[in-house]
């Protein structure tokens, strides 16, 4: 297990990160999630041990993060780190030797790899001739060849299409079936939905929002409700208890600040015809985000 336990981290006098505290349990996927400059980087440094906490304490399995421990993490950084003029094979005997492996353990793993990722025929071919997906695949491969037991994934689909994504989605569920522990990153909220069990938000290196995606979806006092038919914006935001409306292709979604205004929607829609669905739903991930991010910057 990864406890992370009062972490703070200034650079100079300023607070990157402030009194961090979570754990990620074996087989767990965890999100980290924050805007940009939010201290998400520095908290994946830090336990990568590539730089030291100004304070806290960082374990993994109830010991200090050293070298050995490091063997057994991996990190898919968000600005992509390969040597486009090696071979896919070189990068990976090199990132696999970085890692203490011995070639033909690497070669070996490699092969499976480049089979389950559809790339195979790729393996001779230098890095700088691939497209920016198969790129990305090789990458992801340099972070999981020593068979991690933690797995530190940052943006991991950017630049993937949705057959890819799906791939990817798949891996990283094998892995965490397998016990891997992974910490997951991505300003798309979609996709930290589609894993997350347990998540952090950070704003200016501070959490504002912590726990099991479940119980943070349950817990939020705003809800949205789903309109498709004939109605209009400006009656609906006169309604009380209503924050905002969105406008989609099919109809209506309405953000209200608590449930027990839902019967306030329901009288009014009972005021018009042709209404074809009413469903009042738990927010989605983005839409607490954008809350309590909006909230903690205090607009
Ligand atoms: P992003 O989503 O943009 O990658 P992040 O959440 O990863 O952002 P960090 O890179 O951890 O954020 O940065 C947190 C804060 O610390 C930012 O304000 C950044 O400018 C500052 N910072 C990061 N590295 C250093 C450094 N080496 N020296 C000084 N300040 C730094």
């Amino acid at each position: 297990m990864l406890k992370v336990e009062n972490v703070t981290k200034y650079y100079g006098d300023f607070k990157a990160v402030d009194n961090l505290s979570f754990s990620v349990k074996k087989g767990e996927i965890f999100g980290l999630l924050g805007v940009n400059g939010a201290g998400k980087t520095t908290t994946f440094r830090m336990i990568m041990n590539l730089i030291e906490p100004s304070s806290g304490n960082i374990t993994f399995d109830g010991r200090k993060i050293n070298y050995d421990i490091t063997d057994k993490i991996g990190f898919l950084t968000e600005e992509r780190s390969l040597l486009t003029k090696m071979t896919v094979k070189e990068q990976i005997l090199f990132y696999g030797a970085l890692k203490s492996l011995d070639n033909d353990v690497i070669l070996k793993r490699l092969d499976k790899l480049l089979e389950r990722f559809g790339i195979s025929e790729y393996k001779d071919r230098k890095i700088n001739t691939l497209s920016k997906g198969n790129q990305q695949k090789v990458q992801f491969i340099s972070a999981i060849i020593n068979e991690p037991s933690l797995l530190i994934l940052d943006e991991p689909f950017s630049g993937l299409d949705p057959i890819n994504i799906e791939l990817f989605k798949s891996v990283i569920l094998e892995l965490k079936e397998k016990g891997t522990s992974i910490i997951f990153s991505s300003h798309r909220m979609d996709h930290v939905e589609l894993f997350c069990e347990k998540l952090v938000i950070l704003v200016k290196g501070k959490t504002v929002l912590e726990g099991y995606l479940k119980d943070i979806k349950k817990d939020f006092r705003i809800k949205r409700i789903v309109i498709e038919g004939d109605v209009n914006k400006k009656d609906l935001l006169k309604i009380n208890g209503v924050l905002s409306v969105n406008e989609n292709a099919n109809g209506f979604i309405v953000n209200i600040e608590d449930e027990k205004f839902a019967k306030d929607i329901f009288n009014y829609l009972k005021t018009r015809k042709n209404i074809n669905k009413y469903v009042v739903e738990e927010p989605t991930l983005e839409e607490i985000f954008v809350a309590k991010v909006g909230e903690a910057y205090g607009k």
